[in-house]
């Protein structure tokens, strides 16, 4: 029988036959080509083991594709395409050519989380989603997302200073990403600020901007975690089979 839910396919994956008869029956209409016999010779057999290499992925073994996270999500409600568990049955499947069909929107995550709390086997969907973004990054199918580069603007100040000030983070971030500071948006901020928080937090602030100062005695922590840091960069590097050329910050040299 010839689909009737027609905008449940993509427009590649239709076959249209206007005038189809056959053995006698008509069977005109419109058809999802998975029906057509093929041959899938192209398999990333490690992609799963790749995507559980990176933080969030660890749990993708677990899923029993029941579609809850799908059902949940909230992108997924504005942009059918936006399938967590597809993605998760294409990366556990082996299907890289098909996962890479949808790479420029799976970074568009918003992190809510509403499918990890779905999601009845504990895959942390949400993870999976942030580990299969940032496969993509490595493997050098997409560009560095804006999200990427606020965690390492993030991150960086964290592991240099001990915390993290706000105005350091916002100005690394416009920089980076080529936007400029003054911003309707951001005047309509900092007027609320200045309207609503209190007087001390207010100079805390505007101390920390001018004085960037680091946490007492920081230097062993920052030690540990720059060690740290550079174990998991290189369990990444050879789980996704990554030469020295790629920054596993995201960055292609
Ligand atoms: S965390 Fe991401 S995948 Fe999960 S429901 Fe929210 S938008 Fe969807
Ligand atoms: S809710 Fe969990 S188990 Fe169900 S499909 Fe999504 S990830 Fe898999």
């Amino acid at each position: 029988m010839a689909i009737h839910e027609k905008h449940l396919i993509r427009p590649e994956n239709l076959a249209t036959h206007d005038n189809l008869v056959i053995d006698g029956v008509d069977v005109s209409g419109d058809w999802s080509t998975f029906i057509r016999t093929r041959a899938v010779s192209d398999y990333n057999e490690d992609l799963q083991v790749e995507i559980a290499a990176l933080p969030g992925g660890e749990y993708i073994h677990r899923c029993w594709q029941c579609g809850s996270c799908t059902n949940a999500c909230t992108v997924n409600e504005l942009n059918p395409d936006f399938n967590p568990r597809y993605w998760i049955y294409l990366i556990r499947m082996g299907y890289e050519s098909e996962l890479l069909r949808d790479k420029d929107i799976i970074w568009q995550c918003v992190s809510c989380n509403k499918c990890t709390s779905a999601c009845p086997r504990d895959v942390v969907p949400e993870g999976v989603m942030k580990a299969t973004a940032h496969w993509l990054e490595l493997k050098g199918h997409t560009a560095t997302s804006p999200s990427t580069d606020f965690d390492e603007i993030f991150a960086s100040q964290v592991f240099h200073k001990g915390k993290i000030e706000d105005g350091s983070i916002l100005t690394g971030f416009m920089k980076r990403s080529g936007q400029p500071l003054i911003q309707d948006w951001l005047i309509e901020m900092i007027k609320g600020m200045l309207r609503d928080l209190p007087i001390r937090f207010l100079f805390n602030m505007g101390w920390a901007t001018l004085f960037h100062p680091k946490t007492k005695n920081w230097g062993k922590a920052r030690a540990a975690i720059e060690e740290y840091v550079a174990e998991r960069d290189e369990a990444h590097r050879i789980a996704l089979k990554l030469d020295k050329s790629v920054d596993l910050h995201g960055h292609h040299n």
